[in-house]
């Protein structure tokens, strides 16, 4: 197997590159999921550098995995956390074979790579090379934590873990996937990291008044028009605060991407900018999981490519899907960049957005 770039430099991306190539030959679809021989993988390897491991299961051959690295006293517990099963591939579908692991151009390919065998092989090669070097945390506790069974809901996996074994976990803080696929630009690499959530807040408003009569409307007090100036002063929604993390993750892409995101204009605030810098650099939010990177074509060639079927999709999307994808970044460069054939000055990763993926 070729090396991954990068990693060769260091016995321990070594290791992640190996452990993930081997993480990836192990078909976890979830459904089925059968979960249980890489679970077994990754206990066999943090037992042997010191971990207590368990493997608990809600249903046999599905089995969550904790391993945890006590420390000399008492503190707080640090939760590494993530989960081995993937979601379905089709290899006609695919240019290569989902479940080899192999190595190309410095990228380790196949389903679940990204999501999210990746950071669990870099997460328990770490945590492996801590244990085998006699390092314990001096307060507190390391966990390991990966799970079964997240794509499909969690039943048998996180939710499962928290009902029937909620002593077992109890962590202090978490690191978990989420923030986003690491992305070039302007020949750097970004790993983008999810500081905060936007959350959910539900509440029920509760207007009364007084019945009256059709005939006597002045006797009546409307509880539910009283709900109108509420509902209307919903509307209005407070400004984007800027955070110090999106505000220096902004200012250092720009700094980065130079004049490539400069037309954005900076006058604006920190999210707009960054959310426009990206779109700028093709990143279009709630896109799915193409990325295609263009290094010295236009988008207009690159674009036409995609249209017309010869660069190859490596995840199962609708024919109508693809040309729906390609229409709409189309409008949106050309209403961005006017010609899409002048040639652009960035390395662009472009995400094109696709409806109802099933790969
Ligand atoms: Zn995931």
């Amino acid at each position: 197997m070729e090396k991954a770039a990068g990693a060769t430099e260091h016995d321990l991306g070594t290791a992640a590159v190996e452990l993930l190539g081997e993480l990836i030959q192990i078909d976890t679809v979830n459904p089925p999921g059968n979960e249980a021989p890489a679970q077994e993988l990754l206990a066999d390897l943090l037992s042997g550098a010191g971990f207590d491991c368990e493997l608990l299961a809600a249903e046999p051959g599905r089995p969550n995995m904790i391993a945890r690295l006590r420390g000399e006293a008492t503190g707080p517990r640090l939760c590494l956390i993530g989960h081995v099963d993937t979601v379905t591939a089709d290899p006609a579908d695919w240019s290569f074979d989902p479940w080899a692991g192999d190595v190309a151009d410095g990228e380790v390919l196949g389903r679940g790579a990204q999501d999210m065998k990746g950071q669990v092989a870099a997460q328990v090669a770490a945590a492996v090379e801590l244990g085998r070097s006699g390092w314990r945390p001096e307060r507190g506790d390391l966990l390991i934590v990966t799970l079964a069974d997240e794509e499909t809901g969690g039943e048998l996996g996180a939710r499962w873990l928290c009902e029937t074994h909620p002593e077992k976990l109890e962590p202090d803080y978490v690191v978990n996937e989420g923030g986003g696929i690491v992305f070039e630009a302007a020949g750097a690499r970004f790993y983008p990291l999810c500081v905060a959530e936007k959350g959910i807040m539900r509440f029920k408003l509760r207007t009364s008044g007084r019945a009256g009569h059709a005939s006597v409307p002045g006797l009546g007090d409307n509880a539910l028009l009283k709900l109108a100036p509420i509902i209307s002063r919903l509307a209005a929604q407070p400004p984007i605060e800027p955070t110090p993390e999106g505000v220096a993750f902004r200012d250092r892409f720009v700094e980065l991407l130079g004049d490539a995101v400069r037309p954005v204009g900076l006058e604006h605030g920190a999210m707009e900018t960054l959310d426009a810098a990206m779109r700028e650099l093709g990143l279009v939010p709630r896109a799915l999981p193409r990325v295609e990177r263009i290094e010295t074509e236009t988008w207009g060639e690159h674009l036409r490519k995609i249209r017309d079927g010869r660069l190859s999709w490596t995840w199962r999307v609708r024919e109508e899907d693809r040309l729906r994808a390609v229409e709409e970044v189309w409008a949106w460069g050309e209403a961005r960049f006017g010609d899409l054939d002048a040639p652009r000055p960035v390395s662009m990763p472009i995400r094109l957005r696709a409806y109802d993926v099933a790969g």
